[in-house]
C-alpha cells in the first residue's frame, strides 16, 4: 500500500550517515539508509538536521580510525547543545572501527549510543529501540549498569537476507556486494578480524539484486568484495559459481551495459576470469589488482601467498586477453624489514608494468595484526621518502596513460555535475574521470565523448556526435 501522507508527516525523523573508507562501506551505508527509511527515517544532509547520526567507519589505517574519534567529539558537542533544547541526537558507530573496538568506543566516547559491527546492520531496528529505552530511563533519572548498546557479533544469519532491496540508483551506477570477509590473513591487514571469514552470497540473490538495480536505472554495476574474485557462491543449478560464471550470467541482463568488480587478489585470478575479460564485452577494460610490493622477501613477510613472478605473469595473460586493459594496484611502502633493495624491487615492478592508476600507502601498524609485532619497523622519515618516490612514478604513469587516450572518441558514463558552471563529469571505460560541458539531462547516461586533454588524475573532453546534438 502506498503511503500518501506528506513527507513532513511520514518521515518525522532524519538520519545523517557519514561513510569512511572503502566502497563496501558505501554499499552498506546505502543499505542502512534503506532499512532506516522503512522505519520512517528520511536522509539529512547534515548532523544539525538529524535525530540519528551514523558513522560508518574504516579501521584499515591508524589515520582512518583516529578521524572517527575527532568526528565523535563534534557529535558529542551537538548532542550536549541539543539536550538543553529538549531534543536528543542518537549517535551510532558502525563499520570496522566499531567491530574492532566494541565496548572500548563507549568508554572512550560515552556520548556513543550504539556500536554495531558490519555483520549486524540488519539488527539496527532492535538496537535503536533498545537505545531509546535506555535514553528514556536515563532521562527519568535511573542509573544504568552499562552505557551504549552493542552488537559486534558475527551472526549465523546473513545480513543480506534481512536488509531491504536497494531503493534507488545514483546516476546510472550502482555497487553490489557479492562477497564479504577474508581468509587470507595478510600480516598487515585488519580485514579478516573486522569483517570475519569469507562469505559469498548465493548467485540467485546477486542476480535478483542486479535486476532490481537495473530496473531502478543502473546501467553500470560494480561487484564488491574484500576479496571479490574469491567469490564461490551457490548457483541456482546447485553448483558452486565462480566470479567468472556470475559475470557471464549478469551480462545477460538486458540494459546492463557495464560491469566492474573490485577488489581482487592475485592468487584468485583464475583462467576463467581472465577469459571473461576477453569474452564479455560488458566487462570494462579496467582491473584493480593489488600487489603491495615488488619484493618477494616482503611479499612473503606480508603472507601475500604470491610472488612477483606470479603477478607479472598475470599481467601478461590479462593483457593478452584484453590488450586495452587499464591496470590499477595498491602498494604499501615501509612494511617492517623493507630495505632499500626491497623498495627498489617495487619501483622496478611499477616501471615494468606501467599502471593507469594506483593507491599507495605508508605501512600503518594495526594493533592485533602479526605485522605490528615484527621487529625492524621502518622509520617514518624513510616511509615518507619512499612514498614520495613511488607516487611520483605512479603519477607520471597515470598522466602518460591518460594522454595516450587523447584524440579518441569513447563511451563515457556521465555521473555527476562538475564544480564549474555547465560542467559535468563522467567515467571512461578505464575508470578515469572526464570533465566536459553538458546538461543535467545527460547524467546517468552513456555518451560518446572526444577526449581532448589528459592530466594525472583526469581527462578533459567534449560531447561527440549524437549526444552533442541532443544536448544542444
Ligand atoms: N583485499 C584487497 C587485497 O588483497 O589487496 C585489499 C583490501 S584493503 C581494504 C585495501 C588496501 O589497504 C590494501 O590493498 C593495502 O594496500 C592497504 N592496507 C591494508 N592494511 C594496511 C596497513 N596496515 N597499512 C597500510 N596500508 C594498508
Ligand atoms: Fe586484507 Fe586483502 Fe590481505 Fe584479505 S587479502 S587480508 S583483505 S589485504
Amino acid at each position: 500500500m502506498t503511503d500518501v501522507r506528506p513527507d513532513s508527516q511520514r518521515q518525522r525523523k532524519r538520519v545523517f550517515i557519514r561513510t569512511y573508507g572503502c566502497q563496501m562501506n558505501v554499499y552498506d551505508s546505502d543499505r542502512m539508509a534503506d532499512l532506516l527509511g522503512s522505519l520512517g527515517y528520511g536522509l539529512a544532509d547534515s548532523v544539525e538536521q538529524a535525530d540519528l547520526a551514523v558513522l560508518n567507519t574504516c579501521h584499515i589505517r591508524e589515520h582512518a580510525s583516529e578521524k572517527v574519534y575527532s568526528e565523535l567529539g563534534r557529535l558529542r558537542d551537538v548532542k550536549q547543545e541539543r539536550r538543553g533544547a529538549g531534543r536528543d541526537l542518537t549517535i551510532a558507530v558502525a563499520g570496522c572501527v566499531a567491530q574492532a573496538e566494541g565496548e572500548e568506543m563507549v568508554r572512550r566516547q560515552p556520548a556513543v549510543d550504539i556500536v554495531v559491527g558490519p555483520q549486524a546492520y540488519h539488527r539496527l531496528p532492535e538496537l535503536l529501540a533498545e537505545a531509546e529505552r535506555k535514553a528514556a530511563l536515563k532521562r527519568a533519572g535511573k542509573r544504568l549498569p552499562g552505557a551504549g548498546v552493542l552488537d559486534t557479533d558475527f551472526p549465523a544469519e546473513s545480513k543480506f537476507d534481512h536488509l531491504p532491496a536497494p531503493h534507488g540508483v545514483r546516476a546510472g551506477s550502482a555497487f553490489l556486494s557479492i562477497q564479504e570477509g577474508c581468509d587470507k590473513f595478510c600480516t598487515f591487514c585488519v580485514v579478516p578480524y573486522t569483517r570475519g571469514a569469507e562469505y559469498s552470497r548465493p548467485a540467485a540473490a546477486v542476480l535478483a539484486e542486479a535486476r532490481t538495480l537495473v530496473a531502478a536505472g543502473a546501467i553500470e554495476i560494480t561487484l564488491l568484495g574484500q576479496n571479490v574474485n574469491a567469490y564461490h557462491g551457490e548457483g541456482p543449478d546447485g553448483a558452486t559459481w565462480s566470479l567468472a560464471r556470475l559475470i557471464q550470467a549478469l551480462a545477460e541482463i538486458e540494459g546492463l551495459a557495464r560491469l566492474r568488480y573490485t577488489t581482487s587478489h592475485p592468487r584468485d585470478m583464475d583462467d576463467d576470469l581472465i577469459a571473461a575479460h576477453r569474452d564479455v564485452p560488458q566487462l570494462m577494460p579496467y582491473l584493480h589488482l593489488p600487489v603491495q610490493s615488488g619484493s618477494d622477501r616482503i611479499l612473503a613477510a606480508m603472507n601475500r601467498r604470491h610472488g612477483r613472478d606470479l603477478f607479472l605473469g598475470l599481467v601478461d595473460r590479462l593483457r593478452a586477453a584484453r590488450p586495452d586493459l587499464a591496470l590499477s594496484s595498491d602498494f604499501i611502502v615501509g612494511f617492517p624489514g623493507e630495505s632499500d633493495a626491497d623498495f627498489d624491487a617495487t619501483m622496478q615492478l611499477v616501471d615494468q608494468v606501467g599502471f593507469a592508476s594506483a593507491f599507495s600507502f605508508k605501512y600503518s601498524r594495526r594493533p592485533g595484526t602479526p605485522g605490528s609485532a615484527l621487529p625492524d619497523q621502518v622509520p617514518e622519515a624513510v616511509k615518507t621518502a619512499r612514498l614520495a618516490a613511488l607516487q611520483s612514478l605512479l603519477v607520471k604513469q597515470a598522466r602518460a596513460f591518460n594522454q595516450s587516450k587523447v584524440g579518441r572518441i569513447v563511451p563515457v558514463l556521465l555521473a555527476e555535475i562538475g564544480r564549474k558552471p555547465g560542467q559535468i563529469v563522467g567515467k571512461t571505460p578505464w575508470l578515469q574521470s572526464v570533465h566536459l560541458e553538458g546538461t543535467l539531462r545527460l547524467i546517468g547516461r552513456i555518451a560518446e565523448v572526444r577526449l581532448t586533454a589528459g592530466h594525472a588524475n583526469s581527462l578533459a573532453g567534449e560531447l561527440a556526435g549524437v549526444a552533442r546534438e541532443q544536448a544542444a
